[in-house]
């Protein structure tokens, strides 16, 4: 019974993102593209009815982001996923929802139970979309890991306002402020110390959830890092200059389990 469940669920997460899930993520946009925005008519709460294609935005029950309660988070067995990212190069683009770095290195991997996903993109909403018992923060990055076919581990690193990232200064140095026109990126590939980029501490939220932009497909695998990395003010005023309010806001949990997992 329990196997058959996983093998539908499979197909249907299968079959959604071969459909749809690439739209979210790439830089040029589909024939069907529509105009969502984080505001007004077209905004987060108006999502689920721009198009057939995006009614798990309204009507899923494993949406994201949640707010990610500690105290009642499960302790799970370690050993579930781990993070190989290394340095290297990536260009930026302004998808007018974001600044989006892609990833070229194949090297820059996640596994999670067993199976590996590449790392293609990573981008930065202000305020955070995740939460840390009721805590917001002013800028969370989601690193976009994807396997052979198509299903998503993303994974969430809060940012708090403190030191300078020399990490990620080449980045917030060269935000393109402008959308990005199809099929261009910035000219200058930036270099980053990926692994440096994640916080000290290997601790970390573990759910079930979707994407946090249209179509907000579910079975998306979530780590969202515990312990929050630093940038200055500065750094994130250049973010928020461009995007001062790209966050989808949070989604009901409906009886999801929240583990809490050591790497
Ligand atoms: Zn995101």
């Amino acid at each position: 019974m329990r196997k058959a469940w996983f093998h539908v669920l499979g197909w249907a997460t299968l079959v959604l993102s071969s459909a749809s899930v690439s739209a979210a993520d790439q830089p040029t946009p589909p024939a069907h593209a529509h105009h969502w925005s984080y505001a007004g008519a077209n905004g987060p709460g108006h999502w689920g009815s721009l198009d057939d294609a995006d009614v798990a935005c309204g009507k899923g029950e494993q949406q994201s982001p949640i707010d990610l309660d500690s105290r009642t988070a499960k302790t799970g067995k370690s050993g579930k996923f781990h993070i190989n990212y290394q340095p290297g190069a990536v260009t930026l683009l302004n998808n007018g929802h974001t600044v989006e770095a892609e990833v070229g290195d194949a090297a820059d991997t996640v596994t999670f139970e067993g199976a590996s996903y590449r790392l293609a993109q990573f981008h930065f909403h202000a305020p955070s979309e995740h939460s840390i018992d009721g805590k917001h923060f002013p800028l969370e990055i989601h690193f976009v890991n994807k396997d052979a076919e198509g299903h998503i581990t993303v994974v969430g690193v809060l940012v708090r306002a403190g030191a300078e990232n020399k990490n990620l200064a080449a980045v917030f140095n060269a935000l393109p402020a402008h959308e990005t026109p199809a099929g261009e990126h910035a000219d200058k590939p930036a270099q980053v110390d990926l692994a440096a980029v994640l916080p000290s501490e290997h601790k970390a939220f573990v759910y079930n959830g979707s994407l946090t932009t249209p179509p907000c497909t579910e079975g998306v695998h979530w780590i969202v890092l515990a312990q929050p990395v630093e940038m200055s003010r500065a750094q994130i005023g250049n973010f928020a200059k461009i995007f001062h309010d790209n966050h989808r806001p949070l989604q009901k949990i409906n009886g999801r389990q929240i583990d809490s997992e050591t790497y």
